[in-house]
């Protein structure tokens, strides 16, 4: 019994009426009122016997022991498990009076079995097992290669010991009514082809300077802009002096100092000597003991005075040469804390400034730090020491290069989104600070991919299909496959199910796919 699906499709701008057939179309798939009015549609062989009812014209028996048509009779029908799983009404090895009963076709090749259940000859008792398997387990929704659950308890599945594995469930193949209509309906093809490539994943970013290569400048002291070195932009060496500051609170420290530094030796002097009087028995040793305290109150307020100085960034050899050149001068060199750039300048010549007072900032713009917000979905992925591209949005620079240095710990409650860093190079001082863009964050390794045009690969009950198209013209048998997106849109890298080499359809996949949809819901008319 052949039944034909009828159908209609549009293909591009043109709306074709074409037929075809779905191979082995399962009964069972039809609803129940199609289904038992099957036997009415059925065709009558010549010599009916009469006891046996109607006949399976197709596999050569009763229709009520036909297994292949019937898949669910396997449930309700005693089988004969030395004969290949055979209904037992139908196993003319135990019972070859059948033959003649029922006028069962025979095996050609004189195995003694119905031609269509002859396990000799590899056919099995399940409808399935003559559709093509494409190893996908359908139980538990991955290849079957690849399926733990089915190879811990490889007899859940394995239906009768017959060897057919009740999780595949395989695809039926699509017929066009005749290898012309491919064309007709605009069918293409494509070869799938293996490529080297990573994954990437893109999200929003913003450039900042680094924080580590980024100094606010201020006076440390109130006074007034002496004189301003240093102009925005000025690309300026550690220890540049930028401004200086005439400040009363310095010539202060330094008289401070001078003071502290005159105390300090009078007071050892002091001490050496009464020490000496003291062993010749000249002085009592209490008085020895004030002249070591005194001696040590000059020492402290001379530290004291000293980190002041310190403080306001004098070093050591400047302070021997304060003392050296007695100087209360009430000049303070701002100089450069890094090699940078002047990226901020509020600095204005004879302005009165506060030691908090902000007047410079120096960056070292070589290098930049990338903000990256990363959806929560996608966190799991990102990981220190990925390799980032960034590309400011609305111009057209060569993207900048880097690598992920850090990835936020908490999620964004407003935006859903962590915060992950990355340093870029940034020689030419092309990228500037708060600059937005994209960033493409390379995930995983580079490596070699399967890959096939979107439009080939089809979704049918959350699962990805591809057709194969078949020598024989006009039919395609549908593989299920393991896709993934890549970074290029219009293609999908394909982990498993297919090898670089065959080709799939293109063009064309989804009327397939509509195809095996129709025969799933019996919205076929038989014949
Ligand atoms: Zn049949
Ligand atoms: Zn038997
Ligand atoms: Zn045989
Ligand atoms: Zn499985
Ligand atoms: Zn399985
Ligand atoms: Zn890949």
């Amino acid at each position: 019994m052949k039944r034909f699906i009828a159908l209609g499709a549009a293909m591009g701008l043109a709306a074709l009426i074409i037929g075809a057939a779905v191979a082995a179309a399962r009964p069972d798939w039809l609803p129940a009122a199609i289904r038992s009015h099957l036997p009415l549609v059925a065709k009558l062989p010549e010599t009916p016997p009469e006891e046996a009812g109607l006949y399976c014209k197709e596999h050569g028996v009763p229709e009520k022991f036909c297994t292949l048509c019937h898949e669910e009779l396997n449930k309700t029908l005693k089988l004969c498990d030395e004969h290949g799983n055979i209904p037992e009404d139908i196993c003319t090895q135990c019972h070859p009076d059948l033959e003649k009963k029922y006028n069962i076709g025979m095996c050609p090749k004189g195995h003694g079995l119905p031609k269509e259940f002859c396990f000799k000859c590899g056919k099995a008792n399940s409808a399935s097992a003559t559709l093509p398997d494409d190893g996908w387990c359908v139980t538990h929704g991955k290849p079957e290669a690849l399926c733990l659950e089915c190879k811990s308890d490889p007899k859940s599945h394995d239906a009768s010991g017959g060897g057919v594995k009740v999780c595949r469930q395989p695809l039926p193949t699509v017929k066009l009514g005749s290898a012309k209509l491919a064309s007709q309906v605009g069918l293409q093809t494509a070869e799938v082809v293996e490529e080297s490539h990573a994954h990437k994943l893109n999200a929003n970013a913003e450039t900042a300077y680094d924080a580590n290569r980024y100094a606010e400048i201020t006076p440390r002291v109130t006074g007034f802009l002496k004189e301003v070195r240093a102009d925005l932009g000025k690309a300026v060496k550690q220890g540049d002096v930028l401004a200086v500051v005439d400040s009363a609170d310095v010539s202060g420290v330094k008289a401070q100092y001078l003071t502290a530094q005159a105390a300090q030796e009078l007071a050892r002097a002091t001490y050496n000597r009464i020490k000496m009087l003291s062993q010749s028995g000249a002085v009592p040793a209490k008085t020895e003991l004030e002249s070591l305290t005194a001696l040590n109150q000059a020492k402290a307020s001379m530290r004291e005075a000293e980190q002041k100085l310190k403080n306001y960034g004098f070093d050591e050899p400047q302070l021997d040469r304060i003392i050296k050149e007695n100087d209360t001068n009430s000049s303070l060199a701002i100089v450069a804390p890094l090699d940078g750039t002047v990226v901020v300048r509020h600095a204005v010549r004879g302005e009165p400034v506060q030691s908090t007072t902000p007047i410079f900032s120096i960056a070292d713009t070589s290098r930049m730090w990338l903000w990256i917000d990363v959806y929560e979905s996608d966190i799991s992925v990102v990981k220190p020491d990925q390799k980032v591209t960034f590309s400011v949005s609305g111009n057209d620079f060569p993207a900048s290069t880097g690598t992920l240095n850090w990835v936020g710990t908490e999620v964004n409650q407003q935006t859903r989104t962590t915060r992950v860093r990355a340093e870029l190079s940034n020689p030419e001082g092309k990228l500037r600070a708060n600059q937005f863009g994209q960033a493409e964050i390379q995930i995983g390794e580079e490596h070699k991919a399967v890959i096939v045009p979107k439009v080939a690969v089809q979704r049918k009950d959350g699962v990805d299909v591809v057709f194969l198209p078949q020598e024989e013209g006009g039919v395609y048998r549908p593989q299920r496959v393991v896709a993934k997106p890549t970074s290029r849109g219009e293609v999908l890298e394909v982990t498993w199910g297919l090898k670089p080499g065959q080709r799939v359809v293109t063009k064309g996949a989804f009327l397939l796919k509509t195809e095996i949809m129709k025969g799933a819901i019996g919205a076929g008319c038989c014949e």
